[in-house]
């Protein structure tokens, strides 16, 4: 998409779309108009970054639907000063729109060539308040724990124990539970001084939480 003004006209649908799907936090809406997501969709389908669907990304995976990325992340409800965990860095996608709402954001991949291509966007943007690392994001980064938010973007069978246990009191994951072949229950969990609390929020859509590093 070359004309300037076709590019204009795309990226205002795009917002229009995400609006559409009942997004009304202001700071969402205006991470989601800031960070543009043709960066983060490379090769021949780099043409549709602003249509509302996932789309195919290296090693198989996918970068999210934005209206989705949007609904997550209003319901993380992000606060300047958060300190964010995200497991399931993909294109970087969901970790940038994060980037604009919090203090500092740790993103964990199992695949080493994605996290280092989506490390490699955000230092073009100028992202400097994101990190990419490749481990096993279902084991957290105890190092770095508790953490304000945290951020599941792959689905598990339910909340890794790991995660619960690196949620500070008062803080609040968003996670996809289910079977990775079927339809999911987007969950937020909010940790209390005596426990957890969880709320269903949708029906989702997401690849695995697979153990162990990619290739
Ligand atoms: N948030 C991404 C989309 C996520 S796709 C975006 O905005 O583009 C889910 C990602 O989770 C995939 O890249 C997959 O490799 C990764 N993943 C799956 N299991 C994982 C694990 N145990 N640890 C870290 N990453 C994992």
């Amino acid at each position: 998409m070359s004309d300037p003004d076709a590019l204009i006209e795309a990226r205002m649908r795009f917002i229009y779309t995400i609006r559409s799907r009942g997004v009304t936090d202001t700071r969402v809406l205006q991470a989601m108009e800031k960070i543009d997501r043709r960066a983060f969709v490379t090769g021949i389908f780099a043409d549709r970054a602003y249509e509302d669907m996932p789309l195919p990304i290296a090693c198989g995976q996918t970068i999210s639907q934005p209206s989705v990325v949007a609904l997550m992340t209003e319901a993380l409800q992000v606060g300047p000063r958060d300190k964010v965990l995200e497991i399931g860095t993909g294109s970087g996608y969901q970790a940038a729109i994060l980037s604009q709402l919090a203090r500092r954001v740790y993103s964990l991949e199992r695949h080493r060539q994605l996290a280092q291509a989506a490390q490699k966007v955000f230092d073009a943007l100028g992202l400097n308040n994101v990190t990419a690392m490749v481990t096993d994001g279902s084991h957290g980064l105890p190092d770095i724990a508790p953490f304000d938010r945290i951020i599941v973007t792959a689905a598990a069978e339910d909340p890794p124990g790991p995660l619960l246990a690196q949620l500070r009191i008062g803080g609040i994951m968003v996670v996809p539970v289910g079977q990775s072949d079927t339809v999911q229950t987007l969950i937020r969990v909010i940790r209390r001084d005596d426990g957890y609390e969880y709320e269903e929020l949708r029906a989702v859509r997401f690849v695995p939480l697979v153990e162990g590093l990619g290739q």
